[in-house]
């Protein structure tokens, strides 16, 4: 670990390693540090539930998320490492008159964005996805659905473990077992910051936690608007593949998709409480089973195999936290809740843009931290809540 480094990126999640990717590879900024108090990937990063997509609800967060699928679409060959992106498209059912009516408000807003995304007839479901039950018996009718071909799952290991190897490779500096302890200030100005292996003298932070990211913030002096709530999610032994599409129902809370290796993996909205434990819990698999026994009753035979939980940090209007703060030289990309992962690319690459230039692009400037003063919200809570 060197005493001075040019940015110190805290967390190694897809956040920060992209950063400091594209910090190297795009501005050839490569003393740079990352700082990771456990493994890189054990954050959200390694326990989402990989669903890649750009249809939001509002123009700046759908064009957001959109440069991020193209550069998921493009990331195998750019990091020369399989990251196994599979745009099996994307199905958001509406069960009701009003979801139907979101629906067709996102497949618009995404069209003006040059977003493929349509809202489609329960026929076209049950062509697209058979073990759906589109007839009028369940509780829950399939009255359309909003369909988003580019969609689709990726590997999320691979994605943290390629753009490791390229930052790695570019010279960057990747610490893990190395905590962030504190954040030296002077004159609203970072010098440095204090770690579990020593200090480092630095100009630059760039906070990349996610889940813990109000505490780093806490560290310099920076108020962010965020509770911290854990996210579970299950997956089921594998069978032969039957379901090609992601599948999600916003009024059933929850989603559903069939990995490579033939696992159905289940996901659903945020535990109703604010916590930093990641512990799984019964009340969640009992429901989600209830849930996913409503929207595809042929899956009463099926055992899960496992569960497990994440820590999200929740921002009021579900848009994320990016850009500079009122410390000079603390940065911050967190407020990624239960959505973040697709937009790994898409930060990284603009934070680095942002360090390198001295100014937030055009496609953060939405997401700055001072909306939350002006009352400019981005309000994309029901585009990002279930649907991640
Ligand atoms: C169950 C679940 C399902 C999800 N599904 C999806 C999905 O389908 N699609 C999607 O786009 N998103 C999804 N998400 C959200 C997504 O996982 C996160 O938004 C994303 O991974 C955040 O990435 P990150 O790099 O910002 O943070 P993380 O990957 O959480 O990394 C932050 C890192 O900071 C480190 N850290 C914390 N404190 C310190 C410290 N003091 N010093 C040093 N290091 C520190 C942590 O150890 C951690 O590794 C899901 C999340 C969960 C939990």
């Amino acid at each position: 670990m060197r005493s001075r480094y040019d940015v110190v990126i805290i967390g190694g999640g897809v956040h920060g390693l992209a950063t400091a990717y594209y910090l190297a590879r795009n501005h050839g900024i490569t003393n740079v540090a990352i700082l990771e108090k456990s493994y890189i990937g054990s954050g959200g990063s390694g326990r989402n539930t990989a669903i890649v997509r750009s249809n939001y609800l509002t123009p700046e967060g759908s064009r957001f998320y959109d440069r991020s699928v193209k550069l998921y679409e493009g990331l195998a060959e750019d990091l020369n490492f399989n990251v196994m992106f599979e745009q099996r498209g994307h199905m958001t059912l509406a069960h009701n008159d009003s979801s139907l009516r979101t629906m067709r408000w996102r497949a618009e807003v995404n069209k003006l964005q040059g977003i493929d995304s349509s809202v489609i007839s329960p026929a076209y479901v049950k062509e697209l996805a058979p073990y759906l039950d589109v007839s009028d018996h369940p509780r829950y009718p399939i009255l359309g659905a909003l369909w988003h071909p580019p969609g689709g799952i990726i590997r999320h290991d691979a994605v943290v473990w390629g753009y490791a190897r390229g930052a790695s490779a570019l010279g960057v500096h990747i610490h893990q077992e190395t905590e962030l302890t504190g954040i030296d200030v002077d004159g609203g100005k970072v010098v440095g910051v204090q770690t579990s292996r020593g200090p480092i003298a630095t100009g630059t932070v760039i906070n990349c936690t996610a889940g813990w990211s109000s505490l780093i913030a806490a560290m310099a002096g920076v108020r962010l608007p965020i509770t911290t709530r854990p996210l579970q999610a299950a997956v089921t032994e594998p069978v032969k593949q039957f379901l090609h599409p992601v599948i999600v129902s916003g009024s059933l809370h929850t989603y559903v998709s069939q990995t490579a290796r033939g696992e159905l993996v289940f996901g659903a909205s945020v535990d109703p409480f604010a916590s930093y434990s990641t512990r799984g819990s019964l009340e969640f698999t009992t429901g989600l089973a209830t849930h996913v026994l409503e929207l595809m009753p042929s899956l009463t035979n099926m055992r899960l195999l496992r569960q497990w939980a994440g820590l999200c940090d929740m921002t009021p209007d579900f848009g994320p936290i990016i850009g500079p703060t009122e410390v000079d030289g603390f940065h911050v990309d967190v407020g990624w809740g239960t959505y973040g992962f697709k937009a790994g690319p898409v930060a990284g690459e603009s934070v680095a843009d942002m360090v390198a230039n001295g100014r937030p692009g055009e496609l953060i400037a939405p997401f700055g931290l001072d909306r939350f003063e002006k009352g400019t919200l981005t309000a994309e809570k029901g585009a990002a809540a279930v649907g991640h």
